[in-house]
């Protein structure tokens, strides 16, 4: 194993939103240095970074100048070019590698490697032609949903299929782009495990999350999630399989969909901490962002022990639509944590923070969380 990256040393950081943002945050507490790299300024993770630097990911002169003055190097979201991390690689090490980004930057590739490991998925076909569509289609029935291949997120670049004429349309859509037609899953519920391997091949999980998404965008989680036991193992046990075979240094994000007849498929993979772990901060002994950074340094894992069931919702632009939200109702409910992320454009669908609580049961801290979120938007 090499030699850990200790407190007082510069973690880089790829991407500048919230992710990067909760995970300068823990950096800081624990004594390291923090310098972001966007193409943005004034940004979630640039607000409490050491340094933010502001160039594009092209700029591989800015990309090195900043990979000389950091000591390790991870990102905060998957979609950073290839060459971008290829370049910081050869000054630090990049944790996660760019196998994984390469992996996982890709629905196709990724759908590819689970495949192969053997992993249950969604049947999908791919698409290079409207032919590959309607092949597709024969084979896995209406509906189906087509994505994009590439820099999909939050259900962008999807589209659900009910007939050859939407077909037709979403094929058009797509501008020639690779894209995977998937099965539609009649869901019973969505569950994902946050999950985290360190630089001594550890691997440690914070069990199943249940969540619900609304528009394609996550909503709420709860920890622990409400399915049987077995269930739990599975998806779990499938978690750390992952982080394996992909070698990943860091926390992995697999994202289940349960269908109902009680079948666990894995829908998709992040390779970083991920939305629905948010919970961790508050809940749990070792958030996902400390132990990202405690995997990233080579440091020994953190505990994942919840303290109690816990909630979370998120806090979307869409919240502004009537003006400010109303933050003193919020901080009137003393068992609810805000966390926003210093962002400055409400739009519709953007996540702007979110509210967390902890309970005695995991429907006690949702209703928390949701009559709190609910309070902002009162008016009298
Ligand atoms: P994704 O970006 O692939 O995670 O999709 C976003 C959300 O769209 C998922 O969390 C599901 O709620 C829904 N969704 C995507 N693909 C499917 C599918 N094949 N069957 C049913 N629902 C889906």
């Amino acid at each position: 194993m090499t030699r850990p990256i200790l407190p007082g040393a510069t973690i880089g950081v790829l991407g500048s939103g919230q992710l990067g943002r909760m995970f300068a945050m823990a950096a800081r507490r624990m004594g390291y240095r923090v310098h972001t790299f966007s193409p943005e300024t004034d940004t979630p993770t640039g607000q409490v970074a050491d340094i933010e630097i502001t160039a594009s990911y092209d700029d591989l002169d800015a990309v090195r100048r900043f990979a000389q003055d950091v000591d390790v190097t991870t990102f905060e979201f998957e979609n950073i070019p290839a060459r971008t991390v290829e370049v910081v690689s050869e000054y630090v090490a990049v944790r996660p590698g760019g196998l994984v980004l390469h992996t996982t930057q890709h629905r196709l590739r990724e759908k590819n490697f689970l495949r192969a490991g053997g992993f249950p998925m969604t049947p999908f076909h791919a698409v290079n032609s409207i032919e590959d569509l309607r092949e597709g289609l024969r084979i896995l029935g209406f509906p189906a949903v087509l994505k994009t291949a590439g820099w999909g997120y939050d259900g962008k670049g999807q589209t659900r299929i009910t007939s050859l004429t939407e077909a037709e349309k979403a094929y058009q859509a797509l501008n020639g782009e690779e894209a995977v037609l998937e099965k539609f899953v009649d869901l019973e519920r969505e569950v994902s495990v946050v999950a985290a391997r360190g630089a001594d091949n550890q691997t440690i999980d914070y069990g199943v999350i249940e969540n619900v998404h609304r528009q394609h965008i996550l909503d709420t989680s709860i920890a622990p999630a409400n399915i049987p036991a077995p269930l739990c193992e599975q998806a779990t046990e499938i978690a750390h399989s992952i982080l394996e075979q992909l070698q990943i240094i860091g926390v992995l994000c697999v994202e289940f969909f349960l269908a109902r007849d009680g079948k666990l498929f894995v829908n998709e993979l992040a390779p970083r901490p991920h939305n629905s772990g948010h919970l961790t901060i508050d809940a749990c002994v070792t958030s996902q962002f400390e132990q990202q950074l405690r995997a990233v340094c080579g440091l020994p894992l953190g505990s994942t022990e919840r303290i109690r069931p816990a909630a979370m919702a998120n806090l979307l632009g869409d919240l502004w639509d009537a003006g400010e939200p109303d933050w003193r109702a919020a901080a009137a409910f003393p068992n609810v944590k805000l966390h926003l992320y210093g962002k400055h454009q409400p739009h519709k669908g953007r996540k702007m923070g979110h509210l967390t609580a902890h309970a005695a049961t995991t429907n006690e801290a949702l209703q928390l969380v949701c009559a709190a979120r609910a309070a902002l938007t009162k008016r009298d």
